[in-house]
């Protein structure tokens, strides 16, 4: 099978049209003259984390807070190792971001004098199941912005350490895309599938996360030796077990307390009720042999069992028709919970691209935002959008006299070569997906995943990442029968790289700083002297740097030094 050669050239380049993507998009347009391209690997209608819609918006800076008060409820939740600066910039966004959603057309929840309706302190209620097709009908409606829907980016295209596009292929017909252009925003999410997920076989991939967004942002950016952070600060969540519904509905909606098998109300039993805590005592109540452990709905109202049946199917369907198919429902049994494999997210936690105050990252002329950008941990939809806002607001401001530059046709090349091999590929002993099932495995085990409560030691990374550079090894030769299974090849590829990155990640940090986040037992205690630091990392022929980076406060204008 071969590849035709498709040469495309735009202002700037949006590499994932999700959330974050779309909106920079938008704000591009709406402020400026530049031609945007957004290349996304699905349908921007149904695309990334807001696929199947949601119920609300998780940062919000409601009356009584500020966003002071919100940088400091991040730092506390996040044990004080965030980047303050990012986490105000985009606070001071949030409401704009929400208001502007509100403009295109989202329902958002009201109450009698007209106030968005809270869910929580930091949360507001919206009608979301159309979110995303709001976002790309506004899309739709920007002449100066074109959509490449289906179309997989594989790589940067970088020439003298600068980003000038990026290559991919599409995912209908046989063609690689190269796109050039004079700045680029990487949007492409977080990543799922690292680890070996809650449920088998047939429902792998009902996991918590996109299971489409497998980290390619990521990848693209280590192979080409951008800065990273805080990969260690892994996300798990905390769900509603088997259907993986999210937990914030039932606990912050109707304040459901936590509680085992015995009955017993557990969190106040551990300290201070964090997000990672909450997942953490329930980990620890299963290891007690106290579990399974439940969300206490039995015995709520009929009116708020309706508005958990509503909320569900708003957002996570699977839970509603689990009620609805068992004839049961909250309020006569309580719902259990479980934690999800470990997933590396910017949008809950930190992991992601090392940015500056504009969320340039440290390869020129490319910009990260979303949950592909680090440090700033809690941004959810809103976060993104600001941040969304903020990288198109610098762009427009410093694209001045930039010039497009293009690759030799020989380097094209062999870049097309390298996509196209897996087509001839002959040898192989192993399928992508077998690959990608002893990936999987190797990260459980060895790397903290579920089945050893989200542990590990220095001895066990050893090992994980060992088999994981066997596994590097022998992707290459893998063979690839459509573009279908290309694309897998190429989503395995880049969450090995990740693992790698990972595992140095957490074997850096010899502290214990988020339980089950990154647990490591060899140092089980949290060491402020030592460790109020980011562990951030740096690829190179093979080898993944660990950079320390000291502490940036909420005032600093960050800029990349070195
Ligand atoms: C299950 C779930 C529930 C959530 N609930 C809430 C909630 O209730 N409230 C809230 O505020 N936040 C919530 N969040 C968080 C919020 O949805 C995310 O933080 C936010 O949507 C992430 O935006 P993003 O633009 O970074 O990624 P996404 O919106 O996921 O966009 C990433 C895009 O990149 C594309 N892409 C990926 N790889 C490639 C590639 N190689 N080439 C081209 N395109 C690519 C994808 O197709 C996708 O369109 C939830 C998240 C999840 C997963």
């Amino acid at each position: 099978m071969g590849f035709h050669l498709k040469t495309l050239e735009t202002d700037v380049l949006i590499i994932g049209g999700g959330t974050a993507g779309c909106f920079s998009a938008l704000t591009i347009s709406e402020n400026s003259n530049l031609k945007v391209i957004i290349a996304d690997k699905a349908n921007i209608k149904r695309s990334g984390c807001l696929a199947a819609g949601v119920n609300a918006l998780n940062a919000y800076i409601s009356k009584d807070e500020t966003p002071e008060s919100f940088v400091e409820y991040v730092k506390r939740d996040s044990e004080g190792v965030i980047r303050e600066d990012l986490v105000y910039s985009l606070a001071k966004g949030l409401n704009k971001a929400a208001k502007k959603l509100e403009e295109l057309g989202l329902p958002f929840l009201k109450d009698d004098n007209g106030e968005y309706v809270q869910r929580g302190k930091r949360s507001i209620k919206i009608n979301g199941e159309n979110i995303k097709p709001i976002l790309a009908e506004a899309i739709d409606k920007n002449r100066n912005i074109s959509v490449l829907n289906y179309v997989n980016i594989v790589d940067y295209l970088i020439k003298d350490g600068v980003v000038i596009g990026a290559i991919g292929f599409s995912l209908r017909e046989n063609t690689v895309i190269q796109i050039y252009a004079k700045k680029a925003i990487c949007a492409t999410g977080g990543a799922s599938g690292i680890y070996k997920p809650n449920n088998p076989t047939f429902s792998r991939h009902k996991m918590w996360y996109s299971p489409f967004n497998t980290g390619a942002g990521y990848a693209m950016g280590i192979r080409a030796g951008a800065e990273m952070t805080s990969f260690e600060m892994r996300f798990i969540a905390l769900r509603c077990k088997d259907t993986i519904a999210p937990t914030g509905t039932i606990a912050q909606g109707i304040l459901a307390g936590q509680i085992n098998s015995k009955g017993e109300e557990y969190l106040s039993k551990y300290e201070k009720p964090t997000t990672y805590m909450r997942l953490y005592t329930t980990v620890m109540e299963n290891l007690k042999g106290n579990g399974p452990c439940f969300l206490k709905t039995e015995g709520i109202t009929n009116e708020q069992q309706g508005e958990l049946f509503k909320a569900y199917l708003n957002m996570a369907p699977a839970q509603t028709l689990k009620w609805i198919e068992g004839n049961s429902g909250p309020s006569s049994e309580n719902v259990e919970i479980e934690g999800t494999e470990p997933y590396i997210v910017g949008g809950h936690t930190a992991s992601g691209y090392w940015v500056d105050h504009n969320r340039e990252t440290t390869l020129k002329n490319l910009y990260a935002i979303g949950d592909v950008a680090g440090g700033s941990p809690k941004k959810y939809v809103t976060g993104c959008l600001a941040e969304g806002e903020i990288a198109a607001m610098s762009i427009i401001n410093t694209i001045g006299n930039t010039q497009i530059v293009r690759l030799d046709d020989s380097e094209i090349n062999e870049l097309i070569q390298y996509s196209s091999h897996f087509f001839n590929n002959t040898q192989s002993h192993y399928t992508i997906e077998e690959i990608e099932q002893a990936m999987q495995k190797v990260m459980d085990e060895y790397a903290g995943g579920i089945s050893t409560g989200y542990m590990y030691n220095t001895t066990k990374l050893r090992i994980a990442l060992h088999r994981i550079e066997e596994l590097l090894s022998i992707v290459d030769k893998v063979r690839a029968n459509c573009l279908h299974e290309l694309l897998s090849t190429f989503e395995v590829i880049d969450r090995l790289y990740i693992c790698k990155v990972l595992i140095s990640h957490l074997e850096a940090r010899k502290e214990t700083r988020w339980k089950c986040y990154q647990e490591n037992v060899d140092y089980p205690l949290k060491d402020d002297d030592n460790w109020m630091k980011y562990v951030n990392s740096v690829y190179k022929d093979g080898i993944v740097k660990i950079v320390l980076r000291e502490l940036v406060g909420r005032d600093k204008i960050y800029e990349h030094t070195n």
